[in-house]
Order: structure tokens, then sequence, then C-alpha cells
């Protein structure tokens, strides 16, 4: 069976455990002559699927009581407009940081429903970097605070979550979501596309405060309305539902693998290995500043687009795939989401090592 490495930033790779165990039991699903994509979503089978798959992302993500986890449709890019469409009250005022490509949906989107104000941003240097953020920033008077806790495109995260006092903190945290440890509390409301660590495209993951459900105005349509997928269970309209049994099965190998603690370990020791390795490069370097490096995306250059594109035409040749750089940063991107195995990592410096060696000569 051919596999490769790919470090495509989205979709991207799912653990080998899990496919295999779709497989195993994709045509009849436990003895009931059907597959999951068969099965009615009111069915007590998927009913199973559902509430494990809520259990196991509680426990993982240790989410405190109070908050709701919602199983929904549409991609992070219906967040950057159901947010606001749901957080923004009478004031109709919100704080946006703008880190990035995605960061600037987000704030296009939400001025579309109300007062945005950035309060921060990095795009005075192509976002290598991460701004600071402090209270002080913040209008007290504002609805909420987004942020985006990953830049896919830049490679950048925040090491440490901004403290916005009493004013809810939403994060778009499509790309890192399950890659840390993450103290819920923190914030009102998180989102996610599921395609890089939660599972196949098609769903997006919602965890929100309480509080928060129920403020959308009357004319919200009911599919954009949290309070709607809270009160049904997510199962308001037909879910993605294979999407979600995926999801299942990627919590169950996070928890078998020890949980986010230990896949933050192993995260941390791919990220240090690829940044160790250009650090010692004399050819490709990270544009990214060394106090806002993402563990998830880690784009690297060199000086010449020419070489550039040999690297990532070679390196596709040995099995390492989607390394092609965001057309807005240029050069490579490696995407090493939890999925992606630590050999896959090691793999690739070897070949950059091999690369330029070759080069050199
Ligand atoms: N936000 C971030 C940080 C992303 O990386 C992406 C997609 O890559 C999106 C939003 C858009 O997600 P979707 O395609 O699910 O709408």
């Amino acid at each position: 069976m051919k596999r490769v490495y790919n470090f495509s930033a989205g979709p991207s790779m799912l653990p080998l455990q899990v496919l295999e165990k779709a497989q195993e039991e994709v045509v009849n699903y436990r003895n009931s002559g059907m597959s999951v994509m068969e099965l009615s979503h009111r069915s007590g089978l998927f009913t199973d699927i559902i509430t494990e798959a809520e259990k196991l992302l509680r426990e993982l993500m240790a989410i405190p009581e109070g908050y709701k986890v919602l199983f929904i449709q549409g991609g992070a890019s219906q967040q950057f407009a159901t947010v606001p469409m749901n957080l923004l009250g009478k004031n109709g005022k919100a704080d946006y940081v703008n880190t990035g490509s995605w960061s600037k949906k987000a704030i296009k989107e939400a001025k579309k429903f109300g007062t945005i104000r950035v309060i921060a941003s990095s795009e005075d240097d192509n976002f290598t970097y991460i701004p600071a953020v402090d209270r002080s920033m913040i209008d007290p008077e504002a609805d909420y605070v987004h942020i985006t806790t990953n830049n896919t495109i830049e490679g950048t995260a925040y090491l440490e979550i901004p403290d916005t006092g009493d004013v809810p903190l939403v994060a778009d945290m499509s790309s890192n979501i399950l890659s840390e440890e993450i103290d819920v509390s923190k914030f009102g409301l998180i989102y996610a596309g599921a395609q890089k660590n939660i599972g196949p495209a098609g769903l997006t993951v919602v965890i929100i405060r309480e509080d928060l459900i129920g403020r959308a105005p009357e004319n919200c349509p009911a599919m954009l309305d949290y309070k709607t997928h809270s009160e049904s269970g997510s199962l308001y309209n037909t879910p993605p539902t294979y999407g979600i049994y995926m999801a299942k099965l990627v919590f169950e190998w996070l928890k078998s693998l020890g949980g986010i603690k230990e896949m933050e370990k192993i995260n941390r020791k791919k990220a240090q290995i690829l940044y160790h390795a250009l650090e010692e490069s004399s050819i490709f370097k990270s544009p990214v500043r060394k106090d806002s490096r993402s563990l998830m995306n880690i784009p690297f250059v060199s000086d010449s687009t020419e070489l550039d594109a040999a690297f990532v035409k070679e390196a596709q040749s040995k099995g390492l795939e989607t390394l092609k750089g965001h057309r807005s940063v240029g050069g490579m991107r490696a995407s090493i989401y939890n999925a992606m195995p630590i050999e896959g990592v090691q793999a690739l410096v070897t070949f950059m090592n091999d690369f330029e060696t070759n080069y050199e000569q």
C-alpha cells in the first residue's frame, strides 16, 4: 500500500489507524448491515456515535460544565459570519486582532454586521509575528474579542492566550485545535473547521459558553443560530454524520496516545526538529519571528524561487507531498498536524540536508 507524507495545510493527513478502522467498518457497521453513511441520524447507532464523540472531545479538551459542543456544517468560513450574527448585542461592537489572511476574512465578514475595530495587527511586517494584546486595548463595551490562535498560512501562533477580562474571547482554532493543551474557560467561543486535526472536511466544531447562546436576533436564519443546534443536540437537520463518526475515531486515537498532553509533547518535538534544521540550514530559513512560531504550519523560504520550485518537485518524487508554500508567503510550507508522524518530519529534514549537500556541490 502506498502512503505518502502529506504536508498539506488542509485537508490534511488522517492517522493511519483511523483510516484502517474506518475501512474495516465502512460496509457493515457493527453488524447493522449498513455503513455509517447509511444510518439515520436519529437511529440508536448514530446517537451512540455522536454522544461518544462529544464525550471524548469534552474529556480531551477538559471542556468545563457550562459549555455546549456543537457539530455543524459550513466550515470555519461560515463562523466568520455566524459569530457576529449571534454575539453582537445592542452595542453592536467587537474587537478583532488581525494576524493574517484568515483573520482578515473574519474581519471583513463581521463588518457586515456591526462596528468592528482592529485593536492590533501584524500586517506592517507581512504577518510574521503575533502582536501584543492586553486588556487596556479592549473596549469594555465590546460584545467580544476575536483572535485566530494559529495562522495557517503565515505560520504564526499565540504562545499565550490574551486576557480579555469580562469581554468574551472568541477564537478561530481551525488549525491548532487539539494540538496542545488549552484552558477552555478562557474562551467564550471556540470554532474550528474539522479538516486539520479533527477529521474530514464538512464538519465544524463549535464550543460555546452557554450564556452566549440565545442572543441572535429574531430574523437570524435557524441554521445560523447557535440556539437551534444547541437545543437539538446538533440534530436540527441532517448533520455531517460520517464526519462526526470519523471525528470520534480521531478522538479515540488521541485518547489512546495519552490525550492532548502527550500529543503536545510529540508536536513540540516535531516542530523543534524542523525549526532546528532551518536554523542550521545555509539555504532555507523561517520568515517567522521566534516568539510567534506555530507548531502546526512551518513556512520556510530560500532566496531563489527556482530553488524553491526544484525543492518542492524533488521532495514530491520522494513521497513528501504538498510542500509548496502559500502564494502570499512563497517558498515552502510544511503543515505538521497531529496525524503527521515524527518519521514524516525526519524524512523531510533528511531530504532538506541531502538537497542542501547536492546544491553546495
Ligand atoms: N480559519 C483558519 C485558521 C483556516 O486555516 C481555515 C482553512 O484553512 C479557515 C479558517 C477556513 O476554513 P473552512 O475552509 O472550514 O471554511
